[in-house]
């Protein structure tokens, strides 16, 4: 039983109480640019539902929120001309060990450049 907090702050951008930098918009999803980019094009990609993380939202989300998300995720990528030739990153961090700090599920959609390696540090 995953308990979302409502008044974080992707919650808060999507009730209008604090701004962002809209990319797009439908009935499954919001898009908007990441306040502290990491790459030449970073933008996140938030379900309308209330759900805390990955898991969360795989779980317990409908087949229609689903495909609506994930088909939003590839309209941002259009949107922004990234082209899947050139290649793009999209990641999810979920919980303490996936370094999450913002608990309403999203994907960050990073582009624009050589992204280099996937994590910093090899395992060891
Ligand atoms: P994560 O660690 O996956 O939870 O990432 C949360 C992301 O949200 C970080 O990359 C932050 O820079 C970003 N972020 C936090 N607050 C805002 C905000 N108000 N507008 C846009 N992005 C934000």
């Amino acid at each position: 039983m995953m308990t979302y907090d409502s008044e974080n702050i992707f919650a808060k951008i999507l009730s209008g109480t604090i701004p962002c930098r809209e990319i797009y918009r439908d009935d499954h999803v919001l898009a908007f640019y990441d306040i502290n980019p990491k790459a030449a094009i970073h933008a996140l990609v938030i379900p309308k539902g209330a759900y805390v993380n990955a898991s969360h939202f795989h779980t317990s989300a409908s087949v229609e929120e689903l495909v609506g998300f994930y088909r939003g995720v590839e309209k941002v990528v259009g949107l922004l001309n990234i082209s899947p030739e050139k290649g793009y990153r999209i990641l999810s961090n979920c919980g303490p060990h996936g370094g999450q700090e913002v608990p309403h599920y999203h994907v960050h959609i990073f582009a624009g450049q050589p992204l280099g390696p996937m994590l910093c540090q090899p395992h060891a």
